[in-house]
């Protein structure tokens, strides 16, 4: 038995499904997952010493490549210097100036360990700073774990959310409304029926988890002047897109696109961390300063502000503000997704693709789907087929059709040659 196959089998019979986050389990593609012994720059081995280019990277931290010289320095001096003390340090301050540096619409950070917990608390604060309690959220955006955030629509926008998951009381998800993302009409309708009683809005503005899906710019432009127009505050989840699309993330894209466009929230999580288990959510002063102990919305966390986090975090947004990273990020980026669609074409088969910075996405269709429903009726079965025939030439791509893919700037010309030539053989049968 292969090496991957025996510890899959071990590890379901003590951690559930053999994962610790669903996704890894390959559920949606089939087969064995490939259980990772190390990695670096562009590249991870398996438990069978197999090595695969890599466009995970860790679902998005990754961005500098794996075990970049000078985070891995600045864990190691750190670590030395203790893992956690429950108390203030100087990083923690140093990091939220970091984040604070790049995204004009934030002037005040708190720091968490996930971005399940990020945005959880971003909504919490977003309906203790309003006084309300409805807010709405997109199908197909992820925005973590979170009970009120775990639903999808009821039918017809009249009725709130039914839960996604087990274990979620109809009563907690009753007030999210889901909408359909880029439906301008439903959001305008939506605000028209219940604008006063809206906390917030929740969105990814380039949404990642039903593969890569933009926002159109007339939708976000009149989402924000829905939100200033009926006092609901507008929610930016950046946990993937966050210093990954531009330094700025997706929200300096837009402002590039609206004038005098910013979120009043504004959530990251993964690349903030560089790998470490760290996230953050901020806003302005006033927004902030409803949160404890300056205010009466309660949040907290034992391992928040994490020394050996913080310098690994800190570390990563110092490689990515030098100048020209992320021109030569989204340049390599777009060289494979030009590529993919060339390959493709010259198959004869339908794939369209689109990236933004480090991230990207492709879809086996003629068009690029605007929303989760368009997304989920793609070529599934091709998906998939695709998937196992290029992980086994070594290139690892996200196990399910609604992932977005990740280009680190570790990835080389050559390894996007051979990503393409593995495509192009991929696409044959
Ligand atoms: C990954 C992700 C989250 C959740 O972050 P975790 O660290 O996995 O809890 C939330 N929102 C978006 C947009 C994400 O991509």
């Amino acid at each position: 038995m292969d090496r991957n196959e025996a510890l899959f089998q071990r590890a379901q019979a003590v951690i559930p499904g053999g994962v610790n986050s669903p996704v890894r389990a390959f559920k949606a593609v089939g087969g064995t997952p490939r259980f990772i012994s190390r990695a670096q720059g562009a590249y991870m081995w398996d438990a069978e010493g197999r090595r695969y280019i890599d466009y995970i990277g860790s679902w998005g931290p990754m961005i500098l490549g794996h075990g970049h010289p000078a985070v891995q320095e600045a864990v190691r001096k750190a670590a030395a210097d203790g893992f956690s003390f429950g108390a203030p340090t100087e990083r923690e301050i140093e990091l939220a100036e970091a984040i604070i540096a790049q995204v004009p619409s934030v002037q005040q950070v708190r720091l968490v360990s996930s971005g399940t917990e990020a945005g959880m608390s971003a909504l919490r604060l977003a309906r203790g700073a309003t006084g309300r309690d409805k807010i709405i959220k997109f199908e197909g955006c992820y925005h973590g774990h979170a009970d009120a955030l775990l639903v999808k629509a009821g039918s017809g926008l009249a009725t709130f959310g039914h839960p996604t998951s087990a274990g979620v009381p109809p009563d907690v998800v009753k007030h999210t409304l889901v909408l359909t993302y880029n439906d301008l009409p439903q959001l305008e309708e939506a605000f028209a029926a219940q604008g006063s009683d809206i906390a917030c809005v929740m969105i990814e503005p380039v949404a990642g988890n039903m593969n890569f899906v933009r926002a159109q710019v007339p939708f976000m432009k009149r989402l924000r002047e829905l939100c200033t127009q009926h006092g609901a505050l507008l929610v930016f989840d950046e946990v993937m897109t966050g210093f990954r699309v531009a330094l700025g993330g997706a929200q300096s894209v837009y402002a590039r696109l609206i004038d005098g466009f910013a979120p009043d929230i504004s959530v990251f999580g993964k690349v903030i961390g560089g790998g470490m288990p760290l996230a953050a959510f901020g806003g302005s002063r006033d927004v902030m300063s409803q949160l404890a102990p300056l205010g009466p919305v309660y949040q907290a966390g034992t391992l928040s502000g994490n020394p050996v986090a913080t310098a690994c975090g800190l570390a990563t947004l110092k490689e990515v503000a030098k100048p020209g990273f992320y021109d030569a990020l989204s340049a390599r980026t777009r060289s494979l997704v030009s590529g993919l669609e060339q390959v493709a074409k010259t198959a004869g088969v339908p794939l369209v693709g689109d990236s933004e910075g480090g991230m990207f996405g492709f879809f086996f269709a003629s068009e690029l789907p605007q929303n989760y429903g368009v997304v989920m009726a793609t070529d599934q079965k091709r998906f998939n087929r695709f998937f196992h025939a290029m992980l086994n030439q070594g290139i690892y791509l996200a196990p399910a059709l609604y992932e977005a893919g990740f280009v680190s700037a570790a990835h080389s010309v050559q390894d996007i040659e051979q990503t393409l030539a593995a495509a192009a053989t991929a696409l044959r049968d």
